[in-house]
């Protein structure tokens, strides 16, 4: 069975600057129309954590799901 993952992202601490919309392989993350990144294709993520290692305000957490 496929494992799933929650993307978690701080709005309040996401400054937009588009690191981790760049490394994630499977383009989950966008740049919402306020300039915050959201995980549009959350479905799609396959929990590699770069986008989670790249922001330089922590602002995105990863979380397996059952
Ligand atoms: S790397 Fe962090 S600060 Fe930059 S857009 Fe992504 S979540 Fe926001
Ligand atoms: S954990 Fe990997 S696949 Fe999931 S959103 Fe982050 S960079 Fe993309």
């Amino acid at each position: 069975m496929t494992k799933k993952y929650g993307v978690g992202i701080n709005g309040a601490w996401c400054k937009g600057c588009s690191l981790c919309i760049g490394v994630c392989p499977k383009k989950v993350l966008e740049l919402s129309d306020r300039m915050k990144a959201v995980p549009a294709r959350e479905t799609d993520c396959v929990g590699c954590r770069q986008c989670e290692n790249i922001c330089p305000d922590l602002a995105i957490t990863i979380k397996e799901v059952e």
